[in-house]
């Protein structure tokens, strides 16, 4: 029997990623009853590092769900303090921050390992799973809303909570459009494990016009076991040349060293789209867009799963508050959120994959002058990573 208050019908979230997980935890933490719709089996095996940074400000909203949550993910994860940018082999920019007191402005580690604290939390706060649910078709009336799955059974809620990403079953039963673009060309991710006794430097590093691969740009970040590299590949390369495992295993030496090629944990290419829901939520006020269901940002700027979980707490305090007034807000103010962080993944874009000459120009010129005015090196350093106006896990309101 799912908790909650007798006779109360349960909230259904469909989705077991990130932002459904945390979706389940703030509605219990609300005093909530939550049926946890989710299509994979039990115990499926979700691929690669994927989202790795996990905002200040998403340990804090985590913490509030589920109190010590934040220090049970920030014990298993890393915290770098120096960043390092370089442009075409020379060091532009680095700078060590001291260990900082209380909670770490973030941590690093595999959206895999952020997700099984999320799990452990939802199942200990009594969240109630179904596993191979493929959600097919959704009815919505004013009451409540009907889901039913792809082999028949059928769920009644008063509120249901979307997060089943960017293909979402639910948004499109909805009818509902993503709007934006998306942008040429790919890049491709890899995750490499350190080697035994020989741990790669616990540092974050943005490397402009790599030499050692034809001067693509590359970052390295580290995460508990390992690193990510990222590779920004051209408009007209071609997968197979930089994305597969065969590719990874010739270009990885010239950026990491030596030694690594049998080290190789999982590699992923991934497309630049930036589109946001026309509308977060139904016009009856039953369900709520969150995550990759409402919104789909470029990774760098770690926007993606931060912000999700951001809608994920706000879309459980407006079914907490059990008012159409509150989701509308909700929806509002998250789409708000949605489309700053989408015009904010458009800026970074812009400087990590230039289409102007002016701003490879702009970047050549920062670099020289880094030795002698040390904002040119700061501005290399932070430009590929966007506006940060406030947090962009919370960009665009008081959520
Ligand atoms: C290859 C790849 C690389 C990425 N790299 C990065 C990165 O480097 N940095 C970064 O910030 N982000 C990255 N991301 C994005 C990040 O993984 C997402 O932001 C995050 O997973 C979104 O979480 P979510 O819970 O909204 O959706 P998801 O993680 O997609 O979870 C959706 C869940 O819903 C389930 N589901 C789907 N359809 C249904 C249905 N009909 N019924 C029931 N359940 C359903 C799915 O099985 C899944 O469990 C990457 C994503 C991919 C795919």
């Amino acid at each position: 029997m799912t908790p909650g208050s007798p006779g109360q019908r349960p909230v259904v979230v469909v989705g077991a990623g990130p932002v459904g997980l945390s979706a389940a935890l703030a509605l219990r933490s609300h005093g909530l009853p939550v049926v946890l719709l989710e299509a994979d089996p039990e115990g499926r095996r979700r691929p690669g590092s994927r989202a790795l940074f996990v905002h200040r400000e998403t340990l804090r909203l985590l913490d509030g769900m589920r109190p010590g949550l934040a220090a049970e993910i920030t014990a298993y994860g890393r915290t770098w303090h120096t960043r390092r940018t370089l442009y075409r082999g020379r060091e532009v920019y680095a700078r060590t921050f001291p260990p900082p007191s209380g909670t770490p402005p973030f941590t690093s580690l595999r959206q895999v390992d952020t997700e099984r604290f999320l799990l452990a939390a939802c199942e200990d706060a009594g969240v109630e799973f179904v596993w191979g649910a493929a959600v097919t078709g959704v009815h919505v009336g004013p009451e409540e809303a009907v889901l039913t799955a792809a082999d028949g059974r059928t769920w009644a809620a008063p509120h249901v909570v979307a997060a089943d990403g960017a293909r979402s079953a639910v948004r499109a039963a909805l009818g509902i459009r993503m709007e934006g673009t998306h942008g040429e060309g790919f890049h491709v991710v890899v995750d490499v494990a350190d080697l035994p006794g020989a741990e790669a430097p616990l540092e974050r590093v943005f490397h402009y016009e790599h030499p050692g691969v034809g001067g693509r740009s590359v970052m390295r970040v580290p995460f508990t076991g390992g690193f990510q590299v990222d590779l920004q590949c051209r408009d007209d390369d071609a997968q197979e040349e930089y994305g597969t495992e065969e590719a990874v295993r010739r270009w990885l030496p010239a950026v990491v060293g030596e030694g690594y090629g049998e080290r190789i944990l999982w590699v992923s290419t991934y497309r630049f789209l930036r589109k946001v829901a026309a509308s977060f939520t139904d016009p009856h006020r039953r369900v709520l867009l969150v995550g990759e269901a409402a919104h789909l940002f470029p990774p760098f700027g770690a926007r993606g799963m931060n912000s999700g979980i951001a809608d994920a707490a706000a879309a459980a305090r407006a079914i907490a508050a059990g008012t159409a007034e509150a989701v509308d807000e909700f929806a509002e103010v998250r789409r708000a959120a949605g489309l700053f962080n989408s015009a904010a993944a458009g800026t970074a874009l812009d400087h990590l994959r230039p289409r102007r000459r002016i701003v490879r120009v702009k970047q050549r010129a920062a670099a020289a002058l880094a030795p002698v005015l040390p904002w040119c090196g700061s501005w290399l350093e932070h430009a590929p990573y966007g506006p940060r106006h406030g947090a962009p896990a919370v960009a665009g309101g008081k959520y």
